[in-house]
């Protein structure tokens, strides 16, 4: 089956904006992206003609949990068939809004993900961390359980696992493997939604993170590592991590590190400004404190990781799902906008989303993101040019077609 695809405007992920292109999907490929002057015959393809064409976006950092409050211990509290039914709603929504691809940081993914690739559900391609791993009082553990408890709801459910020294680190980093997660997930630093840690203090030791990232490179797996404070953004990078999530102190230190060792930043705006502006809420008091001193450094720091020349890929933290709630599924192409308002090109926040995402998976990283010969035809025609506005793309109005693998999805 070929679809020609004719477009006033053609974005190709990475690259000028060509007018008057063509895109050709051949079966699940992209046989032909460029100038409609030089593009082939096609007598028995059908024809798509629209204002612009792009690549499929990817959001590499959603939360596939199903979840209704900002809480992590609903990952405990809520029976998980209750968050997989609201989760195959998310990821059909995010599908439909143009987001073909989705990392998830730890979630229901691993199984999600297998229902999706069997043709059971509509959704995007997952690939998923399964786990989020943590040291003991870390940002994967619920600090006012007993350690007892926690333990046994995390052997029970599997989202969030603490693991401590190196042997503890290992298996935790099997363990993901053995369920087939595709990326491993781990914080580097505490975070803002649980109790007692703090985002600016290190998690885990310098041995510990590198011999997550041997175990997980091993696998050809690349590892994303939560981190808002400086200490763990540091030995994160120095140990091999392939993405720091967040990144809410970066300095010109810790830029200058990650564009020589290649490490992409996955900034999170819409989470911290979302949550920000929904005001305290269940939020404790400590999370509450947290957040706002989040939200306070975050735009200027992904400002900085742009300015200094970090790569950057486009992530949101949902997890929420219903779309009238904060950073919730759906909603992704927000995160467009926060990164123009962070001094982004509206193409630059393209790329964000299109051509730098697939890198986010490391070795694992499909063809796709661009709209070029032999990529993954995972396309989006839409009703205006967003490399004029991002924000035409907020509009499910103005998302005309989705393709994933060459097949058109909504
Ligand atoms: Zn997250």
């Amino acid at each position: 089956m070929t679809t020609r695809i004719e477009a006033t405007r053609l974005i190709p992920g990475r690259g000028p904006v060509i007018d008057d292109g063509v895109v050709i999907l051949e079966g699940a490929t992209i046989s032909y992206a460029g100038a409609a002057a030089e593009a082939p015959a096609t007598p028995d393809a059908e024809v798509v003609v629209t204002e612009a064409v792009m690549p499929g976006m990817w959001d590499c950092h959603a939360h596939i949990m199903g979840f209704t409050r900002m809480s992590l211990e609903d990952t405990f509290r809520v029976p998980v068939a209750l968050r997989a039914a609201r989760a195959t709603a998310d990821i059909h929504r995010a599908l439909r809004a143009g987001f073909t691809s989705i990392r998830d940081a730890c979630g229901m993914g691993v199984a999600i993900g297998r229902a999706v690739a069997e043709g059971s559900i509509p959704g995007p391609h997952i690939y998923s961390a399964n786990a989020l791993l943590s040291p003991t009082g870390g940002h994967a553990d619920l600090h006012d359980l007993p350690l007892e408890w926690f333990h046994d709801l995390s052997a029970r459910e599997g989202t969030l696992r603490v693991c401590d020294g190196v042997a503890d680190c290992m298996t935790a980093v099997r363990e993901q493997l053995r369920v087939g997660a595709d990326v491993i997930k781990i914080c580097a630093s505490g975070g803002v939604l649980t109790e007692r840690d703090h985002p600016i203090h290190q998690q885990f030791t310098g041995d510990e993170l590198r011999a997550i990232v041997e175990v997980a490179g091993m696998a050809e797996r690349t590892v994303m590592a939560h981190c808002h404070g400086k200490p763990g953004m540091m030995a994160a990078i120095e140990a091999g991590v392939g993405t720091i999530e967040h990144g809410t102190y970066l300095d010109e230190e810790t830029c200058d590190a990650m564009v020589e060792t290649g490490t992409i930043l996955v900034p999170t705006r819409m989470i911290v400004t979302e949550l920000t502006a929904a005001g305290q809420g269940a939020l404790t008091p400590a999370m509450w404190k947290k957040l706002l001193e989040t939200n306070e450094r975050h735009e200027d720091a992904v400002a900085l990781a742009h300015e200094r020349g970090v790569t950057i890929a486009l992530g949101t933290d949902v997890a929420m799902s219903r779309p009238e709630l904060p950073a919730a599924w759906g909603n992704q192409a927000r995160e467009l906008g926060l990164l123009v308002a962070a001094g982004l090109s509206p193409l630059e926040a393209i790329e964000a989303a299109t051509a730098n995402a697939p890198a986010s998976l490391g070795p694992r990283a499909p063809h796709t993101g661009q709209l070029a010969e032999g990529y993954d035809a995972d396309v989006v025609t839409v009703a205006a040019d967003p490399s004029q506005d991002v924000a035409i793309l907020t509009d499910l109005a103005n998302i005309t077609g989705v393709w994933k693998s060459g097949e058109l999805v909504a």
